[in-house]
């Protein structure tokens, strides 16, 4: 298995405080990994260092062998680093074909842009039944396969996600979880950030546990589901 992100003594602050206090991670290449931890913990944090809107104060992200924490964030996503918009972050005055076509701005094969959204519709038919309509009147769901679909119209060699399942009704919660585990099976490393620790260690292979900024725990994701600290703290003893 080999290794596309590797992360070394991370650190990151928000002024004098340090959010993030050097931490270590990898991701192994095609499979989903999980980030979990309480609010605060650092998660968002560590994922903004990723695409490069945040800047390391210490430490290196080395991505498919290349250094890129100095990086600036367009030049991250044009590597293949695509993070999924928190909160959504749709045009909401825009139809979901125009926001599914701005995720497809760092590239200009037409041809190959047209093959990325039929795989996207195939994904996510509801967008291909909604092309035409204004995102903002989607679901909450549907909004969140937007952004999700547009991400993927970078063409990614890694997606970031941070909590894609907030806010959602739980059988939308389902088919999110579902839709990625789909879009892995494709090929895709996903790096996924939550704290609805049960669902997002059922489908990581691997997970970290991140407390007050450090990781505390690293196993497989089935192995934290059974783990009895994971229990006690994150999945409600
Ligand atoms: P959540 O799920 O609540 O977003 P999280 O694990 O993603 O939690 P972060 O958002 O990364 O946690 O926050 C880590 C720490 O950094 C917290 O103590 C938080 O209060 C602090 N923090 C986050 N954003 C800022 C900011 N813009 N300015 C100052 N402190 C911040």
């Amino acid at each position: 298995m080999s290794v596309l992100l590797r992360v070394h003594d991370l650190a990151v602050s928000y002024g004098h405080i340090e959010a993030v206090k050097g931490i270590n991670f990898h991701l192994n290449s095609g499979e989903i990994t999980a980030l979990v931890g309480a609010n605060g913990a650092g998660k968002s944090t560590t994922l903004l260092a990723l695409s490069g809107l945040l800047r390391a104060t210490r430490g290196t992200i080395e991505f498919d062998g290349q250094d890129i924490s100095r990086l600036p964030a367009h030049q991250i996503v044009r590597h293949g680093v695509v993070q999924v918009a928190e909160g959504r972050a749709i045009l909401t005055t825009l139809t979901v074909a125009e926001n599914l076509a701005l995720g497809a701005y760092t590239r200009d094969d037409k041809a190959a842009i047209a093959a990325t959204l039929a795989e996207v519709y195939e994904i996510f038919p509801r967008l291909k039944d909604r092309a035409g309509q204004f995102a903002g009147n989607l679901s909450g769901g549907e909004q969140q396969m937007l952004a999700i679909g547009r991400a993927l119209m970078a063409k990614p060699k890694l997606l970031l996600l941070d909590e894609p399942s907030m806010g959602l009704a739980p059988l939308m919660v389902q088919e999110i979880f579902r839709t990625l585990v789909e879009i892995n099976r494709k090929g895709l490393t996903i790096l996924l950030v939550e704290q609805n620790v049960r669902q997002a260690l059922k489908i990581a292979r691997h997970g970290y546990v991140i407390e007050t900024g450090k990781i505390v725990l690293a196993d497989s994701g089935a192995n934290l589901l059974a783990n009895p600290e994971v229990e006690a703290a994150y999945l409600g003893g």
